[in-house]
């Protein structure tokens, strides 16, 4: 079988946050293909800890995705801080590592970047039965510095190779492809006809034991707290990903959640953490105070990471708008609110930049919803966008992001031990991924084995097949297939 049929057959999505079916994704033709294993959001461990153990599944796939898109580059970029991960990485690139094999040439983290020279090996799959064969392409190791938004695809497009993303454009709009690490480990599996039923996701915070669970999509995130030794708070919010990007849950919600395929952080914080208050803020507010506080210091622009690559996104000037004009709908004219719509919600003007505590990026967010609500495309006017000079010097290290986000207690814990979840039962949603809900082909009542198929893409529309995370019966089908574990 080709490999896209069974990375669609698997019904992989992008493992960093968005979703985006992979089928698709890498149904194309690029120059570059590049490995996200920058894992920038501050608590996440996921990713380094798929480099240190599963480097060769990574490898493998790296290898396999690169010469079915005919790349001429295969890069894998993680931070050079990560050195055990690098280690790794290069020993699976060599053959040393598991499941790996093929030459390499390496000179490790502390290499100056692509023109420097990174580790370097032929990729590997399954039909080259681990040596190096003719057409492949050769994988590199590229080093990262330890800011945030290092894994923001934009970002990482011009780190590797000094490209920019037009505003509102993709990578391929300049030859790239990008796919999360995670993904990488799924294609693997993939490969060996093992669908995504499963997760790996990192919890920590408030909780006694940091660990990494690997958990059925579907299983609680009560029950993924309960592995990590439970909440040492008794009432608790739970960031649904990282401290800067992820989506703030309270006590209530967080006991109704369960894992995703997009789940990869499930973050503990005291209830009423500044995160969560940060959250909550309602939009009259954010209004009262972009009037009364905002000094116009230009700081969220100075450091916003998509203004340092030359996208026309402003958010200072965003904000005066908003501090003075009327409501949203009434702005959408203006062609500097309008750059909104470019804006990646990193966190950055928010979380760090601002000295006045307000919230650029919830009213971009704001903004946003607004144009695409009155259908309001994105309009690009240069045709040639420069990085900022600058930009070198106003990156912004993922320590601070994290001590501005009040989670610096929680940056240095070292997570290195999984936890399998066996849920009893399993509430997998039918909204996985970026576009269509998959529909469901099983009923009440029927049995199932682990692995199989409940869940359909619709016909011609983007999104992805679901599998079943764990054996046993269908006790129910909504927008959730509920399946319980009996004998
Ligand atoms: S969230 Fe703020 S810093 Fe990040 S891209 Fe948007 S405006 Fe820029
Ligand atoms: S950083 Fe804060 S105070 Fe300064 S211009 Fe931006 S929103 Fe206003």
């Amino acid at each position: 079988m080709e490999l896209l049929e069974q990375i669609v057959r698997a019904g992989v999505v992008g493992l960093g946050g968005a979703g985006f079916p992979t089928g698709k994704k890498l149904d194309c033709r690029v120059e570059w293909l590049i490995v996200n294993g920058a894992e920038c959001e501050p608590l996440l461990r996921t990713d380094r800890y798929l480099m240190r153990h599963n480097a060769g599944r990574v490898v493998r796939a790296a290898g396999a995705v690169a010469r079915m898109v005919g790349a001429k580059h295969c890069v894998i970029a993680l931070k050079r801080a990560y050195t055990e991960e690098w280690k790794a990485l290069e020993e699976a690139l060599v053959g040393e590592g598991p499941e790996s094999g093929g030459p390499a040439a390496g000179r490790g983290p502390e290499s100056g970047g692509l023109a420097a020279g990174r580790g370097s090996a032929a990729g590997n799959y399954p039909e080259s039965g681990g040596a190096s064969v003719p057409g492949t392409v050769p994988i590199e190791l590229f080093p990262l510095d330890s800011f945030y938004p290092a894994g923001d695809e934009q970002v990482l497009v011009y780190e590797v190779t000094e490209r920019v993303v037009p505003p509102a454009g993709i990578p391929l709009d300049v030859g790239a492809v990008v796919s999360n690490l995670a993904t990488m480990n799924a294609i693997s599996d993939a490969m060996d006809g093992i669908p995504l039923t499963k997760k790996y996701i990192t919890v920590t915070g408030e909780v006694k034991r940091p660990t990494i669970v690997r958990a059925p999509v579907g299983t609680s995130f009560e029950e993924c707290i309960r592995l990590a030794g439970g909440s040492k708070e008794e009432r608790y919010c739970v960031i649904d990903g990282g401290p800067m990007m992820g989506k703030v849950m309270g006590y209530e919600e967080a006991r109704e959640a369960a894992v995703t395929k997009t789940t990869s952080g499930i973050i503990v914080l005291d209830e009423d953490h500044y995160l969560s208050v940060l959250s909550k803020t309602p939009v009259g507010r954010m209004k009262r105070l972009a009037s009364a506080a905002c000094i116009q210091c230009s700081y969220c622009t100075q450091l916003c990471p998509r203004n340092l690559l030359g996208h026309p996104l402003e958010p200072h000037k965003i904000m005066r708008r908003f501090a003075a004009g009327g409501d949203i709908p009434s702005l959408l004219d203006d062609p500097v609110v309008r750059q909104a719509a470019i804006c990646c919600q990193c966190g950055v003007c928010e979380q760090y930049a601002c000295p006045m505590g307000l919230t650029p990026r919830r009213i971009n967010a704001l903004i946003r919803d607004e144009m695409r609500k009155a259908g309001i495309p994105y309009e690009r006017r240069e045709a040639l966008w420069e990085a900022d000079p600058e930009r070198r010097n106003r990156k912004l290290p993922t320590k601070r992001a994290a001590a501005r986000s009040g989670v610096l207690d929680y940056y240095d814990f070292e997570i290195d031990t999984l936890a399998e979840a066996a849920p009893s039962t399993v509430r997998i949603s039918l909204r996985q991924n970026m576009g269509a809900p998959a529909q469901p082909v099983v009923q009440e009542g029927d049995r199932v084995r682990e692995g199989q198929l409940i869940a359909r893409c619709p016909e011609e529309k983007l999104g992805a097949d679901i599998h079943a995370g764990i054996g046993g019966v269908v006790t129910k089908v909504t927008d959730y297939i509920v399946i319980e574990a009996r004998g």
